[in-house]
């Protein structure tokens, strides 16, 4: 009969020879295998205690930054919210007391704020889409753990602390930089 490929293979139906039918040939293939790999470079690392250099533009976990006097930066505008492609961030907003100056910038700011980190695909969006520089993604990585609650970040663990700033401009390009140097620009610091 013509075969309907090139590619056909003819079923060999001869008797399986005592080693084989032991799987000998099959398990000295696989040690031979396993030893070859002991000496080539391994391709896994020890995580957590040796950790990969990671891309300089590797987006991870959210900061909401403070400005240069330690004020909230976010205005709760909600921009982040609407450009963000999973849904992941909610925020409620509330108007500014007199004499909360120092802790927040604008007249307007967000009271909670939240990031479900298990809908986050961590593509940047919100970053870009925040007039007030108040959102950056940085090269942290989000902690694993057990519940899913625990991935829904707030204002505790988003906003930095003032006494341990998260420096994002090693993250910018030179174009942005030179950018935020002009003075007239000075209510985006
Ligand atoms: S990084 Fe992307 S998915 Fe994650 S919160 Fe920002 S916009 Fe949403
Ligand atoms: S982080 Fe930026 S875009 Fe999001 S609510 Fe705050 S000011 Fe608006």
């Amino acid at each position: 009969m013509q075969a309907l490929t090139n590619r056909s293979k003819v079923v060999s139906n001869k008797q399986m020879t005592f080693a084989e039918k032991m799987y000998l040939p099959a398990i000295l293939g696989g040690i031979s295998i396993t030893i070859r790999h002991l000496f080539k470079k391994k391709a896994t690392v020890s995580y957590p205690e040796v950790k990969r250099e990671f891309s300089q533009v590797y987006r991870g976990q959210h900061v909401l930054k403070r400005d240069d006097k330690g004020a909230e930066r976010c205005t709760a505008c909600g921009l982040c919210a609407v450009s963000c492609p999973a849904e992941a961030i909610t925020m409620t907003s509330a108007e500014r007391k007199k004499g909360e100056e120092n802790l927040y910038r604008e007249e307007k700011y967000a009271s909670t704020y939240e990031i479900n980190m298990l809908r986050c695909i961590f593509c940047g969006l919100c970053e870009e889409a925040c007039p007030k520089e108040a959102i950056f993604l940085t090269d942290r990585m989000v902690p694993t753990d057990f519940t899913r609650n625990e991935f829904v970040y707030g204002k505790d663990k988003l906003v930095e602390k003032t006494d341990d700033r998260v420096d994002v401009t090693k993250r910018q390009t030179k174009a942005v930089l030179d950018f935020k140097k002009i003075k007239q620009l000075s209510h985006n610091r």
